[in-house]
């Protein structure tokens, strides 16, 4: 099968009442490793790579390991930018056949946010690749609990911003976090629910990365169509890398210490995707 897009994605998890994982990954083995979850799961997954990897490793090569497991595995795969943070880098993926981009100006002034997003639109919707934006300020997870509530997410301002851009999906502020949270989260359901049903498109929540799953379970179960994890993963990445070192050294294999960490990626892989299809039909 060929990389898809959200929308077809989206379809899908609200026939079988599911939330999508949108799992980072940054190089082929914690590409390899989101993606043999999500087939062994038999559930849709978007593959995504962070803004800053992308420089790192390149949209071509990204894209390419996410299209050979497309083609290898039988379960539903897309490939999206995260945080894209210009129309450039938007073009840039899309140009190399991601299936989804993310224009991240949340930080800019809205109308700035609405001209740009929409420029993204146009290109990408007219190769039929799905965009996601982003309305309020989705902190990292060293500030403090009222820092976080600051940026939530206006129930009303992000309905006329999805009528305004056209956009696919919409990230929101309800309390998660990037990157190692300081303190326990606290998250918004109420302002969940309301922007539920107030935004016209699928929501998805970031900063899914050490959120307890008893949270994650709840907004699954309310609705949410797309959790994005990053930071989870690329611990586990490390962590397992500083094990077999400690215990193998350098001699090692060279495969058996990208297997280990494939390993440990893949098992946090099935561990999140348990929580989301948890109320599959
Ligand atoms: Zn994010």
């Amino acid at each position: 099968m060929a990389l898809v897009n959200y929308k077809e994605i989206f379809s899908y998890a609200k026939e079988h009442r599911l939330t999508i994982g949108a799992f980072n990954s940054v190089n082929m083995e914690t590409l390899q490793a989101v993606a043999s979850a999500a087939d062994q799961m038999n559930v849709p997954l978007i593959i995504q790579t962070y803004h800053a990897h992308v420089d790192y490793a390149g949209a071509d090569y990204m894209q390419a390991i996410a299209d050979a497991a497309s083609k290898r595995l039988n379960t539903k795969l897309a490939m999206g930018l995260d945080h894209g943070r210009s129309f450039e880098q938007a073009k840039l993926c899309i140009d190399n056949r991601y299936s989804g981009v993310m224009i991240d100006l949340a930080s800019e002034d809205y109308d700035y946010n609405v001209r740009e997003t929409r420029r993204v639109v146009e290109l990408a919707h007219a190769r039929g690749i799905s965009v996601e934006a982003e309305l309020g300020t989705i902190s990292d997870a060293d500030r403090t609990l009222e820092e976080i509530a600051a940026g939530y997410t206006d129930p009303k301002v992000a309905r006329d911003f999805v009528a305004d851009t056209g956009i696919d999906c919409l990230a929101v502020s309800i309390g998660t976090a990037h990157g190692i949270y300081k303190y326990q989260p606290k998250i918004n359901f109420e302002l969940l629910g309301e922007l539920l049903e107030t935004v016209p498109c699928p929501i998805v929540v970031h900063g899914g990365s050490n959120t307890p799953d008893e949270e994650v379970e709840e907004m699954v179960r309310m609705g949410i169509a797309k959790l994005n994890v990053g930071t989870d993963f690329f611990r586990a990445y490390n962590q397992a890398i500083y094990d077999f070192q400690k215990e193998f050294g350098t001699d090692a294999e060279i495969t058996d210490l990208m297997r280990a960490a494939r390993e440990a990626v893949e098992k946090v892989a099935l561990h999140k995707l348990s929580i989301l299809s948890k109320f599959r039909r």
